[in-house]
């Protein structure tokens, strides 16, 4: 294999490579991952907010219904005070009076306070349960979406592997030398590291070349780069097949300027979709 079709070849499976590769071709679907998931943060937070008031309107019955006992005994005690204990100064009567009248209007308001709280409690768990229903919904979603992006990150890495093997056995071919500067063409242009000679200007940058670096490209015993952006250039060889033009690679994504790149290992999990919490939901 001569050195013009080895790099050929290498170029038609990189432009390959950048169309399959993950990152680009999942973005926007990581990307709404995320956002499903920043949302079930929230309305988790929300649910967690709900379920705290209603257990707080449900302990104060709890209390106002243990302590109704406690508050018509200590009535009947001072009312036994007031009638049989001798010596008590009208001081002392006044404040035993006084302290019976506030626990008995406690008391009476106390049905009164259960219904309210009752009322409110109920009105809490409607809220919780439509949250709860909102919840399973968006896990769901999230479940679904996420599942659908792992298959799809290990198609592509599959995918990937196969381009990857390709290159592996192409670069095998190239001289130490010559793989070298391949490696650093692709390391700056990971999009399209290879380009081919246009009358005198670089293809990929657009810059003039000169006639010596011409001269050298057209020669091709070793790789020449452009000065300007270090892509290999090699000569337009009028019958070497070429099916990657350079209009095809301006349409791609330029990935070295996406530094929010999703994380290859970031693999979203499943989530847990607690259905029985809403059968045992009271009302
Ligand atoms: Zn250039």
């Amino acid at each position: 294999m001569e050195l013009i079709e080895i790099m050929l070849a290498l170029r038609e499976n990189n432009s390959a490579r950048v169309r399959i590769d993950p990152r680009v071709q999942l973005a926007a679907l990581y990307a709404e991952i995320q956002s499903m998931r920043s949302e079930i943060t929230s309305v988790e937070d929300r649910l967690g907010q709900v379920s705290a008031a209603r257990d707080e309107r449900l302990s104060e019955i709890d209390n106002i219904i243990v302590s109704k006992p406690v508050w018509e005994r200590e009535i009947e005690n001072a009312k036994e005070i007031l009638v049989h204990k001798r010596g008590l100064t009208l001081k002392e009567m006044l404040n035993i009076q006084q302290e019976v009248a506030r626990v008995e209007n406690d008391l009476s308001q106390a049905d009164s306070r259960i219904e309210s709280l009752s009322l409110e409690a109920r009105q809490l768990s409607k809220r919780r349960k439509l949250i709860l229903l909102r919840l399973r919904d968006l896990k769901a979603q999230y479940n679904q979406h996420a599942a659908i992006y792992n298959e799809e990150k290990v198609k592509a890495d599959e995918l990937l592997a196969v381009h990857d093997a390709v290159e592996n056995d192409l670069l095998q071919k190239l001289t130490p030398e010559d793989r070298t500067v391949y490696a650093e063409a692709l390391r700056l242009n990971p999009e399209s590291p290879i380009v081919i000679l246009d009358r005198d200007i670089c293809v990929g940058c657009r810059i003039g070349l000169s006639k010596q670096l011409i001269k050298h490209v057209n020669q091709l015993r070793k790789l020449v780069c452009c000065e300007n952006c270090v892509r290999v250039i090699l000569p337009d060889i009028p019958g070497m097949a070429d099916t990657t033009d350079a209009a095809d690679m301006s349409d791609m994504p330029d990935m070295s300027d996406t530094p929010d790149m999703l994380d290859i290992q970031d693999t979203p999990d499943m989530m847990d979709i607690p259905v029985n919490e809403l059968s045992e939901e009271r009302d």
